[in-house]
C-alpha cells in the first residue's frame, strides 16, 4: 500500500494553488486538487505533479456547493486510502469595487467562494482528521484580511473571516494535535493580480517594503512548511508572506 501522505488542495489549476500542489508533490505527497472551470490547466498541474513521482488527481468541483465539497473530500479520502493528511484551502476570487458602487452580488459572490467554500471544506475534512487524530489545515487568507484595502471590503471581509475561522478551528482541533494555520500572502504574481489596474498595481507596489511582488512559490514554500513535520507545534497562526506589507 502507498504510505505517502495525501494532500487536498482547492483551486489547484492555476496560480498559488498550482504552486502548492507541485511543492507538496516535491515533498513526496500525493495530491488531490479541484478545479472549477480550468480543466486544461488542471491537467497541466497533474502533469507537473506526476513528474515528482507521486499520484495526482484533478476533480471538478465548485467550492460554493456543499455537495461538490463532500464529493471532492470523498475522492481525496479514497485516493489517500482513507486518510487526508493535509488540506490547503486556496480557491478564491475577487470582485473589487468601492463600497458605494458595490452590488450585493459582488459582495455575496466573494463571500460564497472565499469564506463559505473554506467552511464547507474544513467541516468535511475535520470529520476525517478527528477520526484519524492527525492532520494539518492551511488556509490561504490575504494581507488584505490583516490590514484592509480600499476597494476590497468584500474580499477583506472574507479574508479576515478566514483568519477568525482558522483561530477558532485551531482551538477546536488542538486536543487531537491537528494544526490549523493561515498564510496571508501579499501581492503575488498570478492571474488574480494581472487583473488589477495599472494605477492600483503601482499603489500596491509602493506599499511593499521589498518593492517587488512575490511569486506563487513563495506561498507554496510556506505551505510546505506548515504541511510538514517541523511545524507540528504551530497552530492558530497567521504567517504573512508579503515582502513586509503588513509590518
Ligand atoms: P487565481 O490565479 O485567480 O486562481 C484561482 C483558483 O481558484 C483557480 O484554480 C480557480 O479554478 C479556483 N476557483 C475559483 N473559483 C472557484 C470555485 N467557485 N470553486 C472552486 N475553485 C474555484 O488566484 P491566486 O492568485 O492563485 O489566488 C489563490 C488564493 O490566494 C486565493 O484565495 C486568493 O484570495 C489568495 N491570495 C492571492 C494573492 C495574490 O496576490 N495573487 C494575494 C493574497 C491572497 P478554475 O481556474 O479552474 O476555475
Amino acid at each position: 500500500m502507498d504510505k505517502r501522505k495525501t494532500a487536498l488542495v482547492t483551486g489547484g489549476s492555476r496560480g498559488i494553488g498550482r504552486a502548492v500542489c507541485v511543492r507538496l508533490a516535491q515533498a513526496g505527497m500525493n495530491v488531490v486538487f479541484n478545479y472549477c472551470q480550468g480543466k486544461k490547466a488542471a491537467e497541466e498541474t497533474v502533469e507537473l505533479c506526476l513528474k515528482e513521482h507521486v499520484n495526482a488527481v484533478a476533480v471538478q468541483a465548485d467550492v460554493r456547493c456543499a455537495e461538490d465539497c463532500q464529493r471532492l473530500v470523498k475522492e481525496a479520502q479514497a485516493a489517500g486510502g482513507g486518510f487526508i493528511d493535509v488540506l490547503v484551502n486556496n480557491a478564491g476570487i475577487t470582485r473589487d469595487n468601492l463600497i458605494i458602487k458595490m452590488s450585493d452580488k459582488e459582495f455575496d459572490d466573494v463571500l460564497d467562494v472565499n469564506l463559505i467554500g473554506y467552511f464547507y471544506m474544513m467541516r468535511e475534512v475535520s470529520k476525517i482528521m478527528l477520526r484519524q487524530k492527525s492532520g494539518k489545515i492551511i488556509n490561504i487568507s490575504s494581507v488584505v484580511g490583516v490590514i484592509g484595502n480600499a476597494g476590497q471590503v468584500n474580499y477583506a471581509a472574507s479574508k479576515a473571516g478566514v483568519i477568525g475561522m482558522t483561530k477558532s478551528l485551531a482551538r477546536e482541533l488542538a486536543s487531537r494535535k491537528i494544526t490549523v494555520n493561515a498564510i496571508a500572502p501579499g501581492m503575488i504574481e498570478t492571474d488574480m493580480t494581472d487583473a488589477v489596474t495599472e494605477s492600483a498595481r503601482e499603489r500596491m507596489l509602493a506599499a511593499i517594503p521589498f518593492q517587488t511582488m512575490g511569486k506563487p512559490e513563495d506561498i507554496a514554500n510556506a505551505a510546505a512548511f506548515l504541511a510538514g513535520e517541523e511545524s507540528g507545534y504551530i497552530t492558530g497562526q497567521v504567517i504573512c508572506v508579503d515582502g513586509g506589507m503588513a509590518i
